[in-house]
């Protein structure tokens, strides 16, 4: 198979793989569409290696025995591993399961890891089935375009009583404010890139503060009554967000990250009576019937958020 390999700084290129092999509970999928997530950060830096890529859509082509799904079957492919038995696992929140399984050590296997490439592996109860009426570009946004924020929806509870404070507008910030919009709340953004606060203004988010205006605090306080946004989502990284959001959100409000950034102070979590959220994945066990829900009332906005779509070879 042809897989994605970095081969210096700013350089990748295609190279030739052995197909992935498959035993057990393991199913091997076509993929036919890779949302691209942190792997620029690996072609930036110049990172070398050939196993790019977490999230994926595709078609079921193999399966070892019997399994949860079959040869044909439209799939997301859900990110990470979990040993399926553990507690953890057993809940649907496998992204946490704290039993690490190498998948290749258990098939037998050099490949099937990677994203980037014709084929992955992944286990059976790992792979969400797609509805008929939905696109893989649009299904694969249930990766961590739509994934890890609808999981702060979940745990804050959005609705559309809510002002929803969203750090961050790239690809899962711009996913944030897709479900929070879907769920009828008006979304303020805090981004610096012109492009991603355009994007975020055209699909309904109500106004972008830039992080780098000295005053960007008392912005988001005028635009919330004097009080701050009723919950928050942090999807930047950025050191200095989390605080930040602390201060920007109403006393007794929520903030969930999603972003692995900085430091919130204990004081002011407790002198807010703020509720912090960790939000890394969403749980497919529970909520798949209301991603999908998700999914199928966003596609307009999807189409915009999607912003550019390349063929393999083009990588
Ligand atoms: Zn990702
Ligand atoms: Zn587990």
């Amino acid at each position: 198979m042809k897989v994605v390999a970095i081969t210096g700084k700013r350089e990748c290129e295609l190279v030739d793989r052995p197909d992935p092999r498959i035993k057990g509970n393991y199913v091997r999928v076509k993929i036919l569409v890779a949302p691209m997530c942190t792997e620029f950060h690996q072609y930036r830096d110049g990172n070398p290696g050939d196993c790019l890529g977490h999230e994926a859509a595709g078609e079921v082509v193999e399966t070892a025995g019997p399994a949860r799904v079959n040869v044909g079957d439209r799939v997301v492919v859900m990110p990470q591993n979990g040993c399926g038995k553990c507690r953890l696992c057993l809940a649907g929140e496998h992204i946490h399961c704290q039993t690490p399984i190498d998948p290749l050590a258990i098939c037998g296997t050099p490949t099937g890891r990677a994203t980037y490439a014709q084929y992955c592996i992944q286990q059976d109860w790992l792979l969400v089935p797609i509805p008929e009426d939905l696109s893989y570009d649009h299904a694969a946004m249930a990766c961590c375009g739509l994934g890890p924020t609808f999981n702060a929806m979940e745990l804050m509870g959005v609705d559309r009583f809510d002002t929803v404070l969203i750090s961050g507008l790239g690809p899962v910030g711009l996913g944030g404010a897709v479900n929070a919009l879907f769920r009828g709340a008006r979304v303020i953004g805090i981004e610096a890139n012109a492009y991603r606060a355009a994007l975020a203004r055209s699909i309904g988010v109500a106004a972008v503060i830039d992080p780098n205006d000295p005053d960007a605090r008392a912005q988001i306080m005028d635009l919330t009554g004097g009080l701050g946004a009723d919950k928050s989502v942090e999807t930047s990284s950025a050191q200095a967000a989390p605080a930040l959001l602390a201060e920007a959100t109403r006393p007794k409000g929520h903030l969930a990250s999603v972003g692995w950034g900085g430091p919130i102070a204990a004081s002011r979590i407790v002198g807010r009576g703020l509720t912090i959220h960790g939000a890394w994945h969403w749980n497919h066990f529970l909520h798949t019937d209301r991603m999908m829900h998700t999914i199928r009332g966003t596609k307009s906005m999807l189409d915009r958020t999607i912003t550019h779509q390349f063929p393999m070879s083009r990588v």
